[in-house]
């Protein structure tokens, strides 16, 4: 409902003469979806949440040329009696720290200037003006920097691979087909701040030695493909793609690549087969994408939320990013809140907060006075971690050993009204209509645990269903080829070690 409310501000901004004296800017998302549509008024930073068409001229008439702040219309965190709190003293923004997501919401995702101003391409100008492509790569590595798309693998180390790599020619990718239920992360940066992917390709370029990049997204993100294409377009009218950057012998320029909506392609290897314009199924690994990759030539594969940490490890150093976090998780990380919280929303925390930070300050708590049951994280290839573990602080190798993992960022809340079969009989429903048949454990063994499952679910279920789901669900584990198969049955083993009683109480239920 923003455009509608962008085009009445317009109209009242003209009525009263204000059009000089008020810039009106349109941001990507800031963050607080529940609180949606957002306008924040400058320099007070008054936050108003859920406007209407009809609340505009009252914030024109009142607030704008007043200077009396409209406190019936301000988000219910952001007044303390009569005192207006500054955005960061908000109960969702209290805990965070934007580093991938700076720019979101405070700049206009369309105009390369608004990004210059905050210090865009500064980055990029360092990387080529003082430092060598090795220098770059070792500023990264020492950042402690993890792949943000799921994996966790080390950033530096990855870039280090494709610069060693032997070829002629070489690429750089990004990896924006965000494909879990319920995740939004790299759409949001996509939308609110592009020009960060383009400058932190760039630097990956340079570091590697590539001079073309591809970003891979999902068509069914038109407005973050559009703003993409502006901000390519417009860095090449400023000379930051194209040849000679900053007067360098450095070249570089990049595209867009579509995809049409396969979950599977978010795996590397079927993303660049669906690059090279093949049908997008995984290939077998080695070789690496490192060695061979987007046309059998060396290739950086990065997701989006990697990319948008780097100008920012470039310009405030690998000391100040690995300053923040836990000791193998540095940094911050973007998570897309949902279910049964408060807050929804895209929240980016330090590494190491925990569970209940985050679901009880940064989320607001569970609604309507029910009690917390479980928070699924990572996606459909993640797992559901109960209230015992609401301490745990979020971290790579924390996740991990909860049975669960950090995934891309999808971060579900389950009340105690859900049930946990039920749970993992929609995650498992949607990696069996994703994957892409090329080895049978996944092809044919997800379809079996769906059975299974729907069969415990309709009251037809027996007891030896249960050690049966098990064990196809180790098998399977181990023996699919790509990442999709490998983790499939997540939901489901984490669900039976936690809730094993709620399947229990399924079969008792026979009819
Ligand atoms: Fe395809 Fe699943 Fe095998 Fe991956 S694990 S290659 S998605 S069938």
């Amino acid at each position: 409902g923003c455009q509608k409310i962008i085009n009445k501000m317009e109209i009242q901004l003209e009525k009263h003469q204000l059009k000089k004296e008020v810039k009106l800017i349109k941001t990507g998302c800031f963050g607080l979806c529940e609180a949606g549509p957002i306008v924040i008024v400058h320099p007070e930073g008054a936050f108003y949440s859920r406007i209407k068409e009809k609340d505009v001229e009252e914030i024109v008439e009142e607030h704008l040329l007043k200077g009396k702040v409209v406190t019936h219309l301000l988000f219910k965190g952001a007044i303390d009696g009569d005192q207006v709190k500054p955005i960061d003293e908000v109960d969702f923004y209290k805990k965070q720290q934007r580093v991938a997501l700076r720019n979101c919401g405070l700049i206009s995702p369309e105009d390369i200037e608004e990004y210059i101003a905050f210090d865009g391409y500064k980055a990029l100008s360092k990387v080529l003006t003082e430092m060598t492509p090795e220098e770059a790569i070792d500023e990264v590595k020492k950042s402690g920097l993890r792949g943000r798309g799921g994996g966790g693998f080390p950033t530096g180390l990855k870039w280090e691979f494709t610069a060693k790599a032997e070829g002629d020619q070489k690429y750089v990718a990004c990896n924006a087909d965000e494909g879990d239920p319920g995740a939004f992360m790299d759409r949001s940066v996509l939308e609110g701040d592009p020009h960060a992917i383009v400058e932190a390709m760039a630097i990956a370029g340079y570091a590697v030695g590539a001079d073309m990049g591809y970003v891979y997204i999902r068509a069914e993100y038109p407005i973050a493909v559009a703003r993409l294409q502006i901000a390519i377009e417009d860095a090449r009218k400023f000379g930051l793609l194209g040849k000679s950057i900053f007067g360098t012998d450095f070249n570089f320029d990049m595209e867009i690549r579509l995809g049409a909506g396969a979950f599977v392609c978010g795996e590397e290897t079927a993303l660049i087969n669906s690059i090279e314009g093949k049908r997008g199924m995984p290939r077998p690994r080695p070789p690496f994408p490192a060695h061979k990759g987007i046309w059998d030539k060396p290739t950086l594969l990065n997701n989006v939320e990697t990319y948008a940490n780097i100008p920012q490890i470039i310009l405030n150093g690998a000391e100040w990013y690995s300053s923040i976090g836990t000791e193998k998780s540095k940094g911050t990380k973007v998570f897309a809140l949902g279910g049964k919280i408060n807050n929804t929303g895209l929240l980016e925390i330090p590494m190491g907060t925990t569970l209940r930070e985050v679901i009880y300050e940064v989320g607001g708590g569970i609604p309507n006075g029910k009690a917390f049951k479980a928070v699924q994280t990572g996606g459909p290839s993640g797992g559901c971690i109960p209230a015992d573990h609401l301490d745990a602080a979020i971290d790579y190798d924390n996740l991990i050993s909860l049975g669960s993992m950090m995934g891309s960022g999808g971060m579900i809340v389950m009340d105690e009204d859900n049930c946990m079969v039920d749970i993992a009989r929609f995650f498992l429903d949607f990696t069996v209509d994703e994957s892409c048949g090329k080895c049978t454990p996944c092809r044919e063994g997800t379809k079996r645990m769906l059975e299974i499952l729907e069969r415990i679910t309709e009251g037809e279920g027996e007891e030896a269903d249960l050690n049966k789901l098990e064990s196809l669900a180790k098998t399977i584990k181990n023996t699919s080829l790509c990442g999709l198969g490998q983790t499939a049955p997540n939901p489901v083993l984490s669900t039976l070690h936690y809730f094993r009683h709620e399947y229990e109480a399924h079969v008792k239920d026979k009819k």
